[in-house]
């Protein structure tokens, strides 16, 4: 139950709401029973809400704000292309600084031989696009029937038609229609919550043989690509077992078929690396880019393309795709002050010598909490389970909602940690350092035990 508002403001801003906004992924009347939270403010790794309240955003907005809030120098960057040129096309034969530079600038920084950017105005739209390309790409070698995509179950890679169809989510499926056709899905190595009596090992390598099962089930001659994320993040952080991805990149190399890392979370930077897929040792034909690409400053998105791809797409007369605001020369400024602060800085390599094992040591200590049954991590995204029994991991009733209780304890305690079903995860701007770690773990604890005493009486 919320407290009583200490400023009458907050009230307007919710009756605001409740009277004119409809927002992403909330079930409306349940939220007009108590209005939202408004942020007013945010520095560094810390949001403030209008009630005055500090928060440590564990979760960096929605896995985007890399460089954390309040850098000046991207407000800067932005401020300067507006003045500069704040808007043109790319469409008609023409182009500018901000994205071609861009377009550089992540070449460098991708694995090997991936070295052109489309550009997008979101994650969903990189992958959008990413379906109309593998398309498109094996209609051009001569191969039109390769057209079924492979994702997987509980997969997220956005919510457009496309992008919710690419993802597993049942939940998005089930509202009009989805998967659209030539989507197929295989499940996710998710060992924790559908192991069974298999050892993490041999159950990543079983799980990844779906993947061949599935290509021959459809024959290879019509699939066109695979596509996920190195480490799913909306579905709960689900870390693969070590056997996993060795096992898929074993089966992309036997089939001609093109693999699409979905790197929307795992790009720049948090996994350690700047991509995930060079966390994993993987070599993907196309990436999908957003989220860190800008630290969420403003909205931008993007699909990276293997040398290889493009001298086929570049047989293939037009390409009718894009989007008006693709490479908008405003976004492009601030990805590029924001690669340069990422770079300068050196926080890739930070998180990856320092502070990320720092987190992922603290993070595991929660594992001796009563409630948890287990914790998982790579870089600076963590997941814990919240569990009845941690041996025989039995899980709460759904009714009991207890992954929404902690987050509530959380919330009112001043951390943002989400809660996907009965999984924890926190996925906190790259910045934060060892001091505000500890504070993340200490309010992560106390929260648990808020948790405990309630559901355990
Ligand atoms: C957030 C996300 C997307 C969708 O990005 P939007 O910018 O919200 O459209 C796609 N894939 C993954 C892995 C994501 O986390």
């Amino acid at each position: 139950m919320k407290k009583a508002s200490s400023n009458p403001q907050t009230r307007q801003w919710q009756d605001l709401g409740r009277d004119h906004h409809l927002p992403p992924f909330t079930d409306y009347k349940q939220l007009n029973e108590k209005g939202p939270r408004i942020i007013t403010r945010a520095s560094g790794v810390h949001l403030w809400d209008s009630e005055g309240n500090r928060i440590l955003d564990g979760m960096a907005g929605l896995w985007c704000v890399n460089v954390g809030y309040g850098r000046e120098e991207l407000a800067e960057a932005a401020a300067r292309q507006m003045r500069e040129l704040p808007y043109y096309n790319l469409f008609f034969q023409t182009a500018h600084p901000p994205a071609l530079e861009l377009a550089k600038a992540i070449a460098e920084l991708a694995p090997e031989g991936m070295n052109h950017v489309f550009f997008t105005g979101s994650g969903s739209e990189a992958n959008d696009t990413v379906l109309r390309m593998v398309r498109h790409y094996w209609a051009v070698k001569g191969k039109p029937s390769k057209k079924v995509v492979i994702g997987r179950w509980n997969a997220y890679h956005g919510s457009t038609v496309a992008g919710a169809s690419l993802g597993g989510m049942k939940g998005l499926h089930g509202q009009g229609d989805l998967p659209i056709p030539g989507i197929e899905h295989i499940d996710q190595p998710y060992w924790f919550g559908e192991g069974g009596d298999l050892d993490p090992d041999e159950f990543g390598t079983r799980v990844a043989e779906q993947l061949e099962s599935k290509i021959l089930d459809l024959g290879e001659e019509n699939v066109a690509a695979f596509i996920a994320e190195p480490v799913q993040g909306a579905g709960g952080v689900i870390v693969p077992p070590e056997t996993y991805w060795p096992k898929i990149r074993e089966i992309l190399d036997k089939y001609d078929i093109l693999f699409a890392a979905d790197e929307v979370i795992c790009g720049f930077g948090r996994t350690g690396e700047w991509f995930g897929s060079q966390h994993y040792g993987l070599k993907p034909d196309l990436m999908s880019i957003a989220k860190g690409l800008t630290s969420g400053y403003v909205p931008m998105g993007g699909v990276v393309v293997r040398d290889e791809v493009v001298e086929v797409l570049n047989q293939g007369g037009e390409f009718y795709h894009g989007f008006t605001y693709s490479g908008h020369p405003v976004a492009a400024a601030v990805a590029l002050e924001n690669i340069r602060i990422l770079r300068e800085e050196g926080i890739v390599e930070r998180v990856k010598s320092e502070t990320a094992p720092y987190l992922q040591h603290r993070w595991r200590q929660l594992a001796e909490h009563p409630l948890v049954g287990e914790t998982r991590g790579v870089g600076m995204v963590a997941a814990l389970e919240l569990v009845k029994n941690k041996h025989s991991r039995e899980r709460f009733p759904a009714e009991q909602a207890v992954g929404m209780r902690c987050r509530e304890f959380c919330f009112d305690n001043g951390l943002v940690m989400r809660a996907v079903g009965d999984t924890m995860i926190i996925a906190p701007p790259l910045v934060i350092d060892p001091v505000e770690i500890d504070e993340l773990i200490a309010k992560a604890h106390k929260c648990l035990d808020l948790t405990a005493s309630a559901v355990l009486g």
